[in-house]
């Protein structure tokens, strides 16, 4: 695990902290995770369009920081470089993010479904995680044809401006990061918690396989009370 020593203070409890609803310790979610490129974002915001699934990409709220501060050049720093922020670092910002959302009642803990969309990253990330997440599935939107993912962060590029697509070889870099890192993820989750998802497909069809899944465990579906 990387070692990282940049201090996020804890949030004072505010009023609104003391009107929120009493929140479970570990957050229900679902795990995203695939290929730089491989429609984690896209499925992810879908997702998150229905009532009670609630959309997180670690890379959004990054891409959100302030890069005058110490942490937002941090971000710049490894991303423009293709590399992942260190670990410590990214949980504790995920935290920090999570709670910051449910104090705005943005995120309701105890009726949302989390839908995370790169993270965790990898099996340290997953660890750390424990005492934050229930994870109830992780969907891996499997893309092996990396000349397609390649041609689909280029276009990317050109519509979003973003500094970690701008290179071929930074986008070369971070394809080999997820193979190294993430592809051990999956061995993390056992067999039972995880599908692999045809991410080559259309959006359309990547969705309705995931829904599928979703759709065959009564648990994970809302009841129309929580609406
Ligand atoms: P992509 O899936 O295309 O790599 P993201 O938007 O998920 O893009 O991430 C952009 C950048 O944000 C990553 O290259 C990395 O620097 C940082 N990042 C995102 N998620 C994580 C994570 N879980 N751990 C560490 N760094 C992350």
């Amino acid at each position: 695990m990387r070692d990282c020593r940049i201090a996020i203070p804890a949030a004072e409890p505010t009023l609104l902290t003391r009107m929120s609803q009493k929140r479970p310790e570990r957050y229900r979610s679902f795990i995203l995770t695939g290929a730089p490129g491989s429609g984690k974002g896209t499925q992810g915001a879908i997702l998150g369009e229905i009532p009670r699934f609630y959309h997180f990409s670690m890379g959004d709220a990054f891409r959100s920081l302030d890069t005058r501060t110490e942490i937002g050049q941090e971000f710049v720093r490894y991303s423009s470089a293709g590399q992942l922020v260190p670990d410590e670092l990214t949980v504790r910002f995920f935290r920090t993010q999570l709670d910051a959302r449910a104090d705005l009642h943005d995120f309701k803990p105890d009726i949302d479904i989390l839908v995370l969309d790169g993270v965790p990253r990898n099996p340290s990330q997953a660890a750390l995680m424990t005492e934050h997440l229930e994870v109830l599935h992780l969907f891996h939107l499997s893309c092996p044809n990396r000349e397609q993912l390649i041609t689909r962060l280029r276009k990317r590029a050109l519509k979003s401006g973003r500094l970690d697509d701008a290179s071929e070889e930074v986008i070369r870099h971070r394809i080999r990061t997820y193979e190294e890192e993430t592809k051990e993820l999956l061995e993390y989750y056992p067999a039972g918690m995880r599908t692999t998802i045809d991410a080559d497909q259309p959006p359309v069809k990547v969705l309705a396989d995931i829904l599928r899944v979703v759709l065959a465990n009564p648990d994970w579906i809302p009841s129309p009370a929580a609406h």
